[in-house]
């Protein structure tokens, strides 16, 4: 079977397993590209019973049956880690016979950082605290934003606007998924204390002219709206055909100007978020997913002078 043939296949297989987590996908495509066989929650053993009836259950995330081993992941809070061993401790005394093993947190982000995740291990990850999209959950909704615009622009020719420097691995991977014929252009905006308070101005233009052309402006994330508000004030006085937004995320409840965001890819909590272009004082813009930072290590990179972009 060829490379391509078999990444279609093993694709096709992971989207038909209901995965309970996020992180248990990421595993399922690891084993998949050591070409480890398994099965995902294959069998539930009874650890307790009450009057003959089972309380209380252990259902391993994996089994790899060639390697006869099932597989716990523990990519959760460290509180909760301490049920899991507790169950893991009843299991081995029950089914001494039967091979597990816990992976643990730090096992298991140098298992992605082996595995095609390098910038993980690489980039300073002293402040990340967790993955909040992971890098299939990107790959997969961006491919769905790209084949909406192309359903919805069928018989255009669509001008997708990027706002720098946020926007680059999703402007990248964003107009791969759209099967039409388009252009691109970017600008670059900076925000400054302005008499009304904060306001927003263009340090890079574009080079492409608008008039009569289907615009969309190709956002990392929209936060307050203010950035948003005022490129779609100005972008509309050079009066294209239409004008549409597409937000990788939306940070909703921290909006200050309502505006229709028309594509969003994923709705996130108040969190200031960095990674997939996103950064924090220009790092971690390569990490592969989007990830929160730690608060303590925030404050104690606010101690120091300069600001994030
Ligand atoms: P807004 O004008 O909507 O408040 O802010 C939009 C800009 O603020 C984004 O384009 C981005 O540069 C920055 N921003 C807002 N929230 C975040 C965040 O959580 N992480 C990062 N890295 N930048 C953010």
């Amino acid at each position: 079977m060829s490379a391509k043939a078999r990444a279609e296949e093993s694709e096709n297989a992971l989207s038909s397993v209901p995965f309970a987590h996020a992180s248990e996908e990421e595993f399922a495509r690891i084993l998949d590209f050591y070409d480890v066989a398994w099965r995902y929650e294959p069998r539930s053993f009874p650890l307790r019973e009450e009057e003959g009836r089972v309380v209380e259950a252990f259902t391993p995330d994996f089994y790899l049956p060639d390697l006869e081993l099932y597989i716990e992941l523990t990519t959760l809070k460290q509180s909760l880690v301490t049920e899991k061993h507790r169950k893991l401790r009843l299991f081995q005394e029950r089914y001494p016979d039967i091979q597990i093993k816990l992976l643990h947190r730090s096992d298991y982000l140098s298992l992605l950082a082996k595995y095609g995740f390098g910038p993980f291990s690489e980039v300073e990850v002293a402040g990340i605290h967790e993955v909040l999209i992971s890098a299939s959950e990107l790959e997969r909704r961006v491919g769905e934003l790209g084949a909406q615009i192309s359903r919805d622009y069928k018989g255009k020719e669509p001008l997708l606007v990027g706002v720098l420097r946020g926007v680059i691995c999703f402007m990248a991977d964003l107009m791969r998924h759209i099967s039409l014929p388009l252009a691109i252009d970017f600008m670059a905006i900076s925000s400054y204390e302005g008499e009304q308070g904060e306001a927003v101005r263009i340090v890079k233009d574009l080079e492409e002219p608008l008039a009569s052309r289907h615009i969309i402006i190709v956002e990392d994330i929209v936060d307050t709206g203010m950035t948003l508000n005022t490129l779609l004030q100005g972008l509309q006085l050079r009066r294209p055909a239409s004008l549409k937004v597409c937000a990788l995320l939306d940070k909703r409840a921290r909006r200050l100007v309502d505006m229709p965001i028309d594509y969003v890819g994923f709705e996130i909590p108040d969190e200031f978020v960095v990674g997939y272009g996103l950064d924090f004082r220009q790092k971690f813009r390569n990490l592969p997913f989007i990830a929160t930072l730690k608060r303590d290590w925030l404050q104690t990179q606010a101690q120091t002078k300069q600001s994030p972009e």
